[in-house]
């Protein structure tokens, strides 16, 4: 989580999209605005108020590498993350020579593209250095930083994102976790639904089973029937 309620600035045509990424930025505790053309776009981030700038390429108006050209002219400082394309390195490498500072693939991961935000906030001081957050999940210690999960002598290597699966329920101890929730927070906001449910349900019964949760009722985390599931309820 965001310890200040830092600015940041979507500019993002399509509007599942652009709803999708603020309402993971904001979930994450930051202040999205969205802003849905390239004019707009530059305006906005000319206005001094934002710590990011996340920036579509293809935008009405002017494309994402000339807002973030006109940006980086004016705010040599502004740290800017482009959206690109998944397979057109041409994309990247000309977001960087536009001068952004990182880029995150379309469809992004919600645990990509909060990793790659935090990572830049830090490096530009807005963000204060990585907490090492290590927490407890049941009888097991979870290191994020060594993805390593121990109970007494027993050590288990975890994946990103079972990683980020444990830290969500640990955050919503109690309450109910849909698969649509899943899906958005951990498969990614834009696009739930390309993937199946099914697929979470397949990563839940190997993430118990990998940690010895049990299944069913009796589970550290439990099935919902119709829902999804619970931690610690
Ligand atoms: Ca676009």
């Amino acid at each position: 989580m965001a310890p200040q309620e830092l600015e940041i600035l979507v500019v993002e045509d399509e509007e599942p999209i652009r709803r999708g990424l603020c309402d993971v930025l904001a979930y994450h505790g930051y202040v999205p605005t969205g802003i849905e053309d390239g004019e707009s776009g530059l305006r906005e981030g000319l206005s001094n108020r934002y710590a990011l700038v996340v920036l579509d390429i293809m935008l009405p108006g002017l494309s994402g590498f000339e807002v973030c050209e006109a940006l980086r002219e004016r705010h040599a400082h502004l740290p800017i993350l482009m959206l690109t394309a998944r397979g057109s390195e041409e994309d990247v490498l000309a977001g960087f020579r536009a001068g952004a500072d990182d880029y995150v693939t379309k469809p992004f991961s919600v645990a990509e593209l909060v990793a790659r935000v935090e990572a830049i906030l830090r490096r530009s001081g807005s963000l204060p250095a990585p907490q090492q957050c290590a927490f407890d999940f049941g009888d097991w210690q979870i290191d994020p930083p060594s993805l390593r999960a121990s109970k007494g002598d027993a050590q288990v290597d975890l994946t990103a994102r079972e990683l980020a699966i444990l830290a969500l329920f640990l955050r919503e101890r109690g309450r109910i976790v849909s698969r649509r929730m899943l899906l958005s927070q951990i498969w990614g906001a834009a696009n739930p639904e390309r993937v199946e449910t099914r697929s979470v349900d397949m990563q839940m019964a190997k993430l118990r089973k990998k940690l010895g949760l049990g299944t069913g009722a009796t589970s550290l985390i439990e099935t919902v029937r119709g829902a999804g599931y619970r931690f610690g309820g």
